[in-house]
């Protein structure tokens, strides 16, 4: 059914395409919206064409359980974490927990800003998986922790975090949690987390236009703003810029607003699909998945077979040179218009060996799409 109405919505799907996680296909009324939106800008003037995205932040905020004045947009992802740490006044020595499986840019910035600040990265515990480990945490916290930054499902493998019990133990301990969900909204419950704040990106799961991406923050403190004050965002205070309540200070006012329409209607269309359907649609999908290519070619899972998560690595057989092996998997995959995902590295160098091969599935992905990419992968 969910699958049915995800490709009923999209007139012209690419075939083949697995990869969700990297770029998803939008819907038509997506795409039609951005459309809509430049054509109006170019009709009525650009600052005429406004649009209302009152129903879309509250749909967005709403997988947080947070509310429509928490959602901030901005450019991706990674400008939207950059924007919450960057401008954060932790104090000097702050100490930060984060996992050897975070996400390669935002490394990069914590990287940074220890520099600049003299925070302490701390590594906290995981598992084989690197999976967190709770009961680390649980310590960590009691050794004292200014800020934790966790990626609930990373790029660079399927595993799901445990943000809900990450949430309570960081509640409890009145340490603010950052969650990244670029991966996971549209694509695994994030709800019940209790996360002071969430960052996250359009064209993944969501399947909205590129060059969006979002805050939300519903635990807001009077030492969270962004790096660089902007008339959007801030008024003058005096001689100085203060800025406005809520998730407001983060925005610019000039942006990709047709874009940002687009994304609006993906994440109503999202909402309307139902998110839980969706959820346990893309878990069926991606165990399906592990459990068809696991073993193929001498190809290897890079998670836990029945992990409930759309995203799917694949590390290369044995003795091949893996860098090679995953370019040559890749481009003989789009030979047979099958579309999967290369991760670097780099992506996540404390926790990725080698490079990997990523399949990630969206809702309306059909089984011979997945035997196409194993008959690839035999040869
Ligand atoms: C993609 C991704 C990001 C960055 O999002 P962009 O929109 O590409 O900047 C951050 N974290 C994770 C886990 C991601 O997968």
């Amino acid at each position: 059914m969910i699958a049915e109405s995800w490709r009923a919505a999209r007139s012209c799907a690419p075939p083949g395409h697995l990869d969700a996680a990297g770029c998803n296909v939008p819907s038509d009324r997506t795409l039609d919206a951005v459309v809509e939106h430049l054509r109006r800008e170019r009709e009525t003037g650009g600052y005429q064409a406004a649009t209302d995205l009152h129903a879309a932040r509250s749909a967005l905020a709403a997988l947080a359980g947070a509310a429509a004045a928490d959602v901030a947009l901005l450019e991706s992802g990674t400008a939207a974490m950059a924007a919450l740490l960057g401008g954060w006044r932790l104090p000097p020595g702050s100490r930060i927990g984060v996992t050897r499986a975070e996400y390669g840019s935002t490394l990069m910035l914590l990287r940074r800003l220890a520099r600049l600040h003299d925070y302490k990265l701390l590594d906290l515990p995981v598992d084989d998986d690197s999976r967190l480990d709770p009961d680390g945490l649980a310590s960590a916290l009691a050794g004292g922790l200014d800020l934790v930054v966790l990626s609930h499902v990373p790029s660079h493998r399927g595993i799901v975090q445990p943000a809900a019990e990450a949430g309570r133990l960081c509640r409890a301990a009145g340490v603010p949690l950052v969650l990244d969900v670029c991966q996971s909204f549209g694509h695994v419950d994030a709800g019940g987390v209790g996360a002071t704040a969430y960052v996250g990106t359009s064209r993944k799961w969501l399947a909205g236009p590129r060059g969006v991406g979002f805050l939300i923050v519903p635990g807001l403190t009077a030492d969270m703003d962004t790096a660089a004050p902007a008339l959007g965002g801030h008024v003058w205070a005096g001689e100085e810029p203060s800025p406005l309540p809520g998730a407001a200070r983060y925005e610019t006012s000039e942006g990709p607003i047709a874009a940002r329409a687009g994304f609006g209607v993906a994440v109503l269309e999202h909402r309307a699909l139902g998110p839980s359907a969706v959820h346990a649609r893309l878990a069926e999908l991606g165990v399906r998945a592990r459990r068809l290519l696991d073993g193929i070619g001498g190809w290897r899972a890079g998670e836990p077979l029945d992990e409930p998560s759309a995203i799917v690595t694949l590390r290369p057989p044995p003795g091949a040179d893996p860098a090679a092996a995953v370019e040559d998997a890749r481009s003989r995959a789009a030979h047979e218009s099958i579309l999967v995902g290369a991760v670097p590295v780099g992506r996540a160098p404390a926790d990725l060996p080698t490079p990997v091969l990523r399949i990630s599935p969206s809702p309306g992905t059909r089984q011979e799409d997945l035997h196409a990419l194993a008959r690839v992968l035999d040869r």
